[in-house]
């Protein structure tokens, strides 16, 4: 579990629920609450919180779990940056999830977009960081939190130096970084500049979305020969140990599965737990490569680089 500075806490290991289609979004957070998951990872850009919401619901009623025993995230889409749209986007999640309160919000990206744009196709659908600057988004997510329709405020792809530029006008600071982490992409130095900064991180693509490899490095994540060794040693799969790698390091986990087995597999690696030598080992095989990398945001004219995404 995760300590909040209030007490609250949250479970290490979640699941992750984008590119599930909708039919595929019901069974699968159905079947994981029946598993035994307490945490889902949501957005408003997947477009499936209404579905999200009545398997949720379904769970509920049907006494599976209680609203208090689950921990939900859900995310602000870049369109909804500007301080009069935040907490209307923040509803609307609320209205689909069938919730009066989330978790956890976040903002997706440090990026803005017109209101009304899902992806931008054209320069002109950008705004700038003059015009939604990202401290008046935060001010508006803890007028939100102040109001009781969020219990954690936090942010998604945000480097050191943004970090450090939104903690100066904060007057919460941000309690969760969700970033892109996994074996080839270790962020050594963000995760400790964060757990030094008392936020905590969670780690999307966990499992390196299962296809990192084909088209990035050389070995795909899951077939890596070291993990393939360390699965054996220990009698589990290599999901596992990668999933029992992010929680060792304190990282909150949210592995995506629509299959009733991978659900079972992904949530049995909180008892898989390796030694030093092994993270030793795990530590080797960072390579730096990114899936997510943020390319739609920086077309050309957009005002945002990948300079400005990932460079500290
Ligand atoms: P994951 O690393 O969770 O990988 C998911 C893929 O791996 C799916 O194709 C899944 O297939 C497969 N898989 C799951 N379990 C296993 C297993 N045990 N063995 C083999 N393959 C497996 O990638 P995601 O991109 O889904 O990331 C997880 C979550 O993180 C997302 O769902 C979303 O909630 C969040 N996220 C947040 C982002 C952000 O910007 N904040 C960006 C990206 C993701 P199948 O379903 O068929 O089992």
């Amino acid at each position: 579990m995760i300590k909040f500075s209030n007490g609250d806490s949250m479970p290490l290991f979640g699941l992750g629920t984008w590119r599930s289609t909708r039919e595929e979004t019901y069974s699968s957070v159905y079947e994981a609450i029946k598993c035994g998951y307490r945490h889902i990872d949501c957005a408003a850009i997947y477009g499936n919180e209404d579905i999200v919401g009545e398997a949720v619901a379904d769970a509920i009623k049907g006494g599976l779990v209680r609203r208090h025993e689950l921990f939900i995230t859900s995310k602000l889409w870049n369109d909804s940056h500007e301080k009069q749209h935040v907490q209307a986007a923040l509803e609307k999640t609320l209205k689909d999830l069938q919730l009066h309160y989330l978790d956890l919000y976040l903002i997706h990206w440090p990026v803005a977009i017109k209101h009304g744009t899902q992806f931008p196709k054209e320069a002109s659908q950008f705004l700038s960081l003059e015009q939604a600057p990202i401290a008046e988004t935060w001010a508006a997510l803890e007028l939100c939190q102040r109001k009781g329709l969020c219990k954690h405020i936090g942010v998604s792809n945000f480097n050191q130096r943004m970090l450090t530029e939104l903690m100066k006008t904060a007057v919460q600071a941000p309690e969760m970084n969700q970033v892109e982490l996994h074996p080839y992409l270790q962020q050594s130095a963000l995760v400790a500049f964060c757990q030094n900064h008392k936020i905590n991180v969670t780690a999307y693509a966990p499992l390196g979305a299962g296809k990192i490899g084909e088209q990035n490095a050389a070995i795909p994540i899951l077939e890596n020969p070291t993990i393939g060794i360390i699965a054996q040693k220990h009698g589990c799969s290599p999901a596992q140990v990668i999933l029992a790698w992010g929680m060792a390091r304190n990282t909150v986990v949210i592995p995506k599965s629509v299959r009733a087995h991978r659900l079972k597999e992904n949530f049995d690696a909180q008892s898989v737990h390796l030694d030093s030598d092994d993270m030793l080992q795990m530590a080797t095989l960072d390579a730096d490569v990114r899936i997510t990398t943020g390319a739609v945001w920086t077309i050309e004219g957009s005002g945002y680089t990948q300079e400005y995404l990932w460079k500290e």
